[in-house]
């Protein structure tokens, strides 16, 4: 933690940003990074280990961000890096086969056996671009169905938003995109059968899929009821479209495998990330071949990449799956998750309200039922944890910068930081 002597200063931080902002648009190289949810300028790092991690200025946080999910063995595990360095002096990259990629097919492939064939890609926002060009060719159908509040990546068709009416074509949710793109995206609001319903009665025949988070992670936590993600697929089915799992996040971060399994809801292609890289760029969509069968070159759907399957990236992530394929870690995950709760709760201030599935929390700083959808994300909620992020910060707690954003606990988290945290946590939340 940092030294109680040394004053708690941002110097070097706010100078490099300064600096990176005159280069780089907004400073950051993906959004959120900004800070611009919590106000202040972003810590720059130098250097990560287990769960923590340290900045330019010398200050030392305990991270609850761990790279928005990746990170499940927590930073720079010894094993990862070790892999990481073999493959390297081995080739950094091949743009040729190799035996890594078929590792890394048997791993996916035998955590989830629903699924017999997997491409392999460098992202999320990849694997879900492709995932939906997929499902367009293979059904020969144009439109995608996304619910309000799901994250999928950049892509164009994803980066859409509920028009106004009930059953409505999406409107761009960024410049940029052309209105004839962002249209052939039908945008409705999760838990409400009916809505979808009433989408499939217009549309049925011509929409090619729906994709949702079988556990919205993206805006809060937003669990759905099985109920809900089984009406989909069964939907989906009798209407010859595909269903699609988008568990860039959910995927192998609760069990040896998807989050499909635990509810026990089969979709037709799964869209992999994060975890599967272990830290590294990864992204791979699992599927039946005789849906996958439909991409190049064995069939006519193009999809390609110059660093896919790459060597090195790979490594990382085939260590990280090797490991997490005894399901041990994801035991120890689930026990911390509990402890954290426990803590939690035991506070008992009726606004310090949160939800979990397994190593994932989400703080809603606020009374009453937790939100299903994001509309029910409350002001307050926002505001207290606006409030709360610079003191936590500044106590040595590193939380996602964003009130929508969600926590994750790594394996490398231990009981005695978790009680540091909720104790600091508590205490802002009753002063
Ligand atoms: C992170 C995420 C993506 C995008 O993955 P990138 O690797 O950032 O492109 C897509 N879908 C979900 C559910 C995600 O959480």
């Amino acid at each position: 933690m940092s030294n109680t002597c040394i004053p708690f200063s941002l110097n070097a931080s706010l100078e490099r940003f300064t600096k990176a902002v005159s280069m780089i648009p907004g400073g950051v190289n993906s959004p959120v990074r900004a800070f611009k949810s919590v106000g202040g300028t972003p810590v720059f790092l130098k250097r990560a280990k287990g769960s923590r991690f340290w900045d330019i200025d010398g200050n030392e946080y305990i991270d609850f961000c761990q790279s928005w999910g990746p990170l499940v063995l927590g930073h720079a595990d010894e094993r990862v890096v070790a892999a990481v360095r073999e493959a390297a002096c081995n080739g950094l990259s091949f743009g040729a086969c190799h035996e890594g990629e078929i590792q890394m097919a048997e791993l996916i492939l035998s955590a989830m056996r629903d699924f017999n064939c997997v491409r392999l890609v460098n992202s999320g926002t990849e694997a879900v671009m492709t995932a939906l060009r997929l499902a367009r060719g293979a059904t020969s159908r144009d439109l995608i169905v996304k619910f309000e509040g799901g994250y999928h990546g950049h892509s164009d068709s994803m980066l859409v938003k509920a028009g106004s009416g009930l059953v409505t074509f999406g409107e761009a949710d960024s410049s940029g995109i052309p209105s004839k793109i962002a249209n052939q995206t039908i945008v409705t609001a999760f838990d409400d059968e009916d809505r979808v319903a009433d989408i499939f009665k217009q549309y049925g025949s011509r929409i090619a899929a729906v994709i949702i988070e079988p556990l919205p992670a993206n805006n809060g936590l937003l669990v759905q009821r099985r109920d809900f993600l089984q009406y989909l697929r069964e939907i989906t089915q009798v209407n010859g479209s595909l269903l699609i799992f988008d568990e860039v996040i959910s995927g192998f971060r609760f069990n040896f495998g998807g989050y499909y399994q635990m509810i026990d809801v089969i979709p037709d292609l799964v869209t992999l990330g994060k975890v599967i890289g272990g830290g590294m760029p990864v992204g791979a969509i699992a599927g039946s071949r005789e849906i996958m069968k439909n991409l190049a070159p064995e069939g006519s759907v193009y999809q390609a990449g110059t660093l896919s399957g790459n060597p090195v990236s790979l490594a990382a992530g085939i260590e990280t799956l090797k490991i997490l394929s005894d399901g041990s870690i994801h035991k120890k995950l689930e026990n911390l998750g509990r402890k954290f709760a426990s803590l939690l709760e035991g506070a008992n201030i009726t606004s310090l309200r949160f939800e979990r599935v397994g190593s994932i929390f989400w703080l809603h700083l606020d009374e009453g039922e937790l939100p299903k959808k994001p509309a029910e994300i409350s002001r307050a909620a926002m505001e207290r944890y606006k409030t709360l992020y610079w003191p936590l910060l500044e106590k040595g707690f590193y939380l996602p910068p964003s009130p929508y954003e969600v926590m994750f606990l790594s394996a490398s988290h231990n009981e005695e930081e978790l009680t540091k945290f909720a104790d600091a946590l508590i205490n802002k939340m009753q002063n």
